[in-house]
């Protein structure tokens, strides 16, 4: 019996399993696929990378396709953490850096209870904050810079959450990750959050050869249109956490099926037997 995910319209397999001669009939021509086969994104330190007008154009259209195919799926565009103000949501951000969003919604209701604004968390000792997030990865860094960040608002931002990038990433334990989702959850600035599930699903896809955020978010950032950062990203993080996962992506399930594949290049995928 075929294994319909929550949340995902089933598909019906492609009758042909050429991977080659599939790619053709979806539509994009082989030209984007092609040109990840035979040559590197370059964007070492964020710098531009080489792709011409027409491969970016291909590119483009391949964003484009994901898009409406998976954001009608995952229209709840929100972070999965759970915060009631924009300071709690950036301390989340902070938190969940290699952990879960589930780990850092265990420990963050005994955080905010105790340190509830910025004011009061940059008046926190490291070691009691310590003892409240012990359970989260790399606790220690996490402790300072989530006193430190807190005392950064608490002098320079008048108590609360800056709305620039800049300002953002001028915080201790801020990086663009965090950043995009303050930004677009609390300032309703199109934001594009390249977490780990982004990043395996946009290399599989053929967005990115290389597991670069920075490329990553540049690539989409120069051929998807502003107003489709934030869903998109939302929907590739969800598409990428509960379908395309790393170790048992639909496509590779017994009865399984994820409504990208008839046209998914599947890149890095052991190939069917
Ligand atoms: S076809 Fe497979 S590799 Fe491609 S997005 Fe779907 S689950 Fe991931």
């Amino acid at each position: 019996m075929r294994r319909v995910f929550e949340g995902v319209a089933p598909v019906e397999k492609p009758l042909f399993q050429n991977r080659t001669a599939h790619l053709y009939r979806s539509g994009f021509g082989m030209g984007y696929y092609q040109h990840l086969q035979s040559s590197s994104n370059q964007a070492i330190g964020g710098k531009r990378h080489m792709q011409t007008e027409a491969k970016d154009a291909d590119l483009a259209a391949l964003l484009l396709k994901i898009n409406e195919c998976l954001v009608p799926l995952w229209p709840d565009a929100k972070p999965l953490l759970h915060y009631g103000t924009c300071f709690e949501l950036l301390c989340s951000v902070i938190l969940s850096a290699q952990c879960t969003d589930e780990q850092v919604n265990a420990v963050t209701p005994f955080l905010f209870k105790k340190y509830p604004s910025a004011e009061e968390m940059a008046q926190a000792k490291v070691e009691d904050v310590e003892n409240i997030i012990h359970s989260v990865g790399f606790f220690h860094t996490k402790s300072k810079n989530l006193v430190a960040t807190a005392q950064k608002i608490s002098l320079t931002y008048g108590g609360s959450v800056p709305s620039t990038m800049g300002e953002l990433l001028s915080l201790p334990g801020v990086g663009r990750k965090t950043a995009n989702l303050v930004l677009s959850a609390c300032f309703g600035t199109p934001g594009i959050i390249v977490d780990t599930h982004v990043m395996r699903v946009a290399c599989r896809l053929g967005i990115s050869r290389k597991k670069d955020p920075a490329l990553i978010e540049a690539l989409i950032r120069q051929n998807l249109e502003p107003d489709k950062y934030t869903a998109f990203s939302h929907a590739l993080n969800r598409h990428g956490k509960y379908v395309c996962t790393a170790r048992k992506p639909a496509c590779r399930l017994d009865g399984g099926s994820c409504p990208l594949e008839e046209f998914c290049p599947q890149l890095g995928l052991d190939s069917r037997s």
